[in-house]
């Protein structure tokens, strides 16, 4: 039987709504959820994830400015502009789009965003604090993952979580939300890389599969366990002249021979993408909840 199909699209609009309510609950106590993206030049990927926020933010109540600097801009300016957010007070939370310009260090521009704003979760306090289980913002991404596998009734609780991917943004923060002892986490959790020798021995071994490597199609159904549920982050643009735009979009999985064998499969797109940009939006919420007292 094919696969369950995991729509990030139903599972984000779920979540939206709980979110307008709690930015109206704020807002009768005279707080008015604040949001900032910084946006450097005109990458059209990056363009199009930053009207997402902006449109998302508008939904569920949070005042959004998008900040569109050149991109000429240098480092001094982009902290300069980093600088400006992090005192000015109508502002929850606020991100930086990366990638940045080659001669920008995103680690310099991260490390200067002040933790509680950091609504993206980058900063290594967040990270240490993640790590340790304490409460903090949460990278949006694998934040998704685990709400998308918890809201689907597929709770990673007792699983064996395989990740395929090691990134600071993906794979690392999946693994150490994964291992939490906490409802919605504790899982075993085995991370694969290119350095794995014999990727599918360990897919394998999957309960919960988790593509995270922006390699096109590398996971074939002949690498998934009948009955697993397979959650592709993955985003590659593959050449296809029948498409208007001459390219079209492929996750990490080789989608349709795979559903023929998962339980439970997300598709690219409308899978894991819709709910790395709610999760922005939990996180500007929950920093303007927190700095009201009402959160720990
Ligand atoms: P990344 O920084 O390039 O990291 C990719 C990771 O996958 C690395 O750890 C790499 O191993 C590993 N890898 C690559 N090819 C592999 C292979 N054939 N076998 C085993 N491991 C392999 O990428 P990322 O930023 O984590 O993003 C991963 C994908 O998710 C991309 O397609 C990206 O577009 C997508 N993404 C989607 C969202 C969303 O909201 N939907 C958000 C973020 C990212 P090494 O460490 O050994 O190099």
């Amino acid at each position: 039987m094919p696969a369950k199909i995991i729509s990030g699209k139903d599972v984000s609009s779920q979540i939206r709504e709980e979110l307008k309510g709690r930015a109206a609950r704020l807002k009768e106590r005279g707080i008015v959820p604040g949001l900032a993206v910084v946006l450097v030049g005109e990458d059209p990927a990056s363009v199009s994830y930053v009207t997402a926020k902006a449109k998302a933010a508008e939904e569920i109540g949070i005042f959004e400015t998008t900040i569109r600097m050149p991109a000429t801009s240098s480092e001094e300016e982009i902290l300069k502009t980093v600088d400006g957010l992090n005192r000015d007070a109508r502002y929850n939370g606020f991100l930086v789009q990366l990638p940045l310009p080659k001669y920008v260090s995103s680690e310099k521009v991260i490390n200067l965003i002040s933790p509680e704003k950091d609504v993206d979760g980058f900063h290594p306090v967040n990270v240490g604090k993640m790590l340790r289980g304490e409460p903090c913002p949460l990278p949006c991404t694998p934040y998704g993952v685990v709400q998308l596998l918890v809201r689907s009734g597929y709770s990673p609780e007792g699983k064996h979580v395989v990740v395929c991917g090691r990134s600071n943004i993906v794979g690392k923060p999946l693994a150490a939300l994964l291992i939490q002892k906490k409802k919605g986490a504790n899982a075993t959790v085995t991370v694969c890389h290119t350095g794995t020798s014999n990727l599918p021995q360990f897919t394998l071994q999957a309960d919960i599969l988790v593509a995270a490597m922006g390699a096109p199609q590398v996971i074939k159904a002949d690498m998934v366990r009948p009955g697993c549920v397979v959650i592709d982050v993955g985003v590659n643009r593959v050449n296809d002249p029948t498409c208007p735009k001459g390219y079209r979009l492929v996750g990490d999985v080789d989608f349709e021979p795979v559903k023929e064998k998962a339980e439970a499969i997300t598709p690219v797109p409308g899978g894991v993408g819709p709910m790395t940009v709610t999760m922005l939006m939990m996180n500007t919420i929950e920093a303007a909840e927190r700095k009201a007292g009402l959160l720990s």
